[in-house]
Order: C-alpha cells, then structure tokens, then sequence
C-alpha cells in the first residue's frame, strides 16, 4: 500500500535529531492522506547502524533498513541506490528527509533518477485540492520574507519529494516500530565518487544550536570579536548554545555552524537571546519557531522588536552583564 516515506539520516555516530522532525511532519501527513508511515535507514551493518535503528523509533508500519558496506561513508551514488531499492518496497506515495548539507545533494539527483517533483528545504506541509490529495509544501522565498506554497506533482509511478528544514517542527515521541525489514540492495558499480579521506570540521563546544533549549545569540552589534565573549558568558551562564547572525559568521568572529537563519540554522527554542541584532527577515526566518525571543538592541526601532517577547532598548554592555549576574545568583 502507497505511504509517506522518512527516509532519517546518520551523522557523526548517531540518527540526526531532524530525523525525528522529518518523521513527526510525515506521521500528520499519513494521517490526512489515510496512509501509513514508513521509515528508512542506510548505511553499514554494524553498531551505528543499529543504534540509530534503535532511535528512529517513531511508530513506523515499517522501518526499512538498507546494509552495506558501500553505505558506510556517504555518497549520493551508492545512497540513491539505497533509497531507490527502499521507494521499490514500498511504493511511498510521498517520500520526505531532512534538509540536509546531505540532501542538498541526494535529493535532486534521486528526484531526476525518479523523474518526479521535489521541493527543497519546506518549513511545513498541507493538503489542498478538491478532494485533498494535492501535496502542498510551505516554503519561504524573496529571501524569507515571503511562505510560498507549492503543490508537488509525481507521476503514478514515483513519489512526491520534500526536504524539511531543522527545527520548523517538534520531533516524534518515541513510539515503537511495528516492523523492521532489511531491503537488498546490491551497488552499480559506476559510482565515479571515491572517498579519498575525511577531515571532520572543528567541533564547536557547547550544545547544537539547532538541538538546544536556550540559544544566546550575538550580532554585529558586539562590535567586535574582542566583545564575543559577553555572548559565550551569557550562555554558559544560562546553559545554552552559542548562535550569530550572518555578519558575525562571514566574518569569522565564530565558526559558521553558529548562524542562524534562512542560510543557516533555524532555531526551535523554549528561550531565544538576540543581542545586537536587528532583525533582518532573513534571521527571523530562522527563529520563527522558538517559543520566547527577548532581545537587547541599543536601537528601540529595531526589527528585532516586531519578534521579540520581551525586549531592553540599551547597550548590551551594561545589561548582558548584569542579567548573567542574576542568573547566578537565582542559580546559586
Ligand atoms: C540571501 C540572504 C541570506 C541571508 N541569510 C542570513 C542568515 O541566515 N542569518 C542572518 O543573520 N542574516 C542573513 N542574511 C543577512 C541579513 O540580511 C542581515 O544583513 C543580517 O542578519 C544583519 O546582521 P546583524 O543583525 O548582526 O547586523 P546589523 O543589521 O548591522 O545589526 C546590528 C544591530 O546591533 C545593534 N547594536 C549596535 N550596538 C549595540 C550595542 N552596544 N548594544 C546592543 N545593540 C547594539 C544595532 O542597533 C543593530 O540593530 C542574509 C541575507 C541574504 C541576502
């Protein structure tokens, strides 16, 4: 029977989080189109495996699990392999995946093999049409100033496509699976993409911005990376993780896998702390899910207030120091 197909990720040793996001966004959409849900995991047989086999427990019909030893560093080539032996299992109506830097590069290639629709990087999903069995993905555009929606067409044969962006939704109770089956899948051995070596990017201290509860985040207003550690008190202090707007990124003031916004992280906060930033639609677009934003900003005017739950129209320098005090104290 067709269903909604999440095809989970497993980055750095374990399932990605935005498995989990991709997997509650698909059981909605089983539920409006009366289908079931299916999951899929590829990679090498072996603990990794199994333990994001173990996490990705979100109440599938199926989980299908592809092995291989071709599967254990990522290329597209041997993962749409994979991918297409699962879409043959199970014929998913609809076939969905985190945003990844990953399916940034999987998803067109599979989309084109299938010749079907994709839409890339969706903040949600809907259903539309006469009898509701159009696919309408939510997407923002003119840079973030704009939710765009698209209905995503396939063909009788392939499913409909979508990435979803990290943090546009909760993550799926744990649920157990109701079966899991190993898919066969034997390589083309025309895969001209050899891994050569694996540098692994400088891991930065502290939570994931994208995972964390409380994110502190810090703009060009700082003034300089002399000042950024204001930003890093701030966060130790409140146990968060450390965020920036663009400038602050592109300037190397921190690593860029702290940016939030359109081309970076979105954010699903409980707290988010925005200091000297003003607001510009494409940072917004990045912390539209979080649930309190309370901003510092010199400038009363600032766009960052049209967001902002609670705000303090003045210099960071004086009041993020004195906030940090009254965390510690409350914490004392
Ligand atoms: C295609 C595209 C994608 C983009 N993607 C992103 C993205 O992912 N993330 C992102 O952030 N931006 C993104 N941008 C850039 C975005 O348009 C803005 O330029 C950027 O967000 C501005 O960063 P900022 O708020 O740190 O700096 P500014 O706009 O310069 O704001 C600095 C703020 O600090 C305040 N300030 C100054 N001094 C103090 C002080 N002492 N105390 C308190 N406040 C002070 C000022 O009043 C001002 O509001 C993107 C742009 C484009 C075109």
């Amino acid at each position: 029977m067709p269903g909604i197909l999440v095809i989970g990720e497993i980055s750095g040793g374990r399932l990605l989080p935005a498995s989990l996001e991709a997997a509650a966004t698909g059981a909605a959409l089983a539920k409006s189109f009366g289908e079931p849900l299916y999951g899929a995991l590829m990679g090498q047989a072996g603990n990794v495996l199994n333990g994001a086999t173990e996490a990705f427990a979100a109440g599938f019909a199926t989980l299908y699990v592809v092995e291989h030893a071709s599967l254990q560093n990522y290329t597209a080539h041997a993962h749409n392999g994979a991918a297409q032996a699962v879409v043959s299992a199970c014929k998913p109506s609809v076939l969905m995946a985190p945003h990844t830097l990953r399916a940034r590069e999987w998803a067109p290639s599979l989309a084109a093999a299938l010749d079907t629709g994709l839409v890339l990087d969706c903040t949600g999903l809907a259903t539309g049409g006469p009898d509701g069995a159009d696919l309408v993905a939510l997407k923002p555009v003119l840079g973030g100033g704009v939710v765009a929606e698209f209905v995503v067409r396939g063909t009788p044969t392939a499913p409909r496509m979508i990435t979803l962006r990290s943090g546009a939704s909760a993550r799926a109770e744990s649920a157990p699976n109701t079966q899991v089956e190993r898919v066969a899948f034997e390589p083309a051995s025309n895969d001209r993409v050899v891994l050569l070596e694996e540098i692994a990017a400088q891991a930065s201290s502290g939570p994931k911005v994208s995972d964390a509860k409380i994110v502190v985040s810090g703009g060009r207003g700082l003034g300089g990376p002399d000042n950024w550690h204001y930003i890093e008190e701030a966060a130790a202090a409140l146990g968060a993780a450390v965020g920036c707007s663009r400038p602050v990124a592109d300037s190397g003031w921190v690593n860029s896998s702290h940016q939030v916004g359109l081309s970076g992280n979105s954010v699903n906060a409980e707290l988010y702390m925005a200091v000297g930033i003003s607001g510009a639609v494409q940072h917004l677009a990045g912390i539209n899910s979080s649930a309190v934003v309370a901003a510092i900003n010199t400038d009363a005017q600032a766009d960052i207030f049209t967001r902002a739950n609670y705000g303090v129209a003045g210099d960071y320098k004086e009041v993020l120091p004195a906030f940090v005090e009254r965390v510690r104290q409350l914490k004392a």
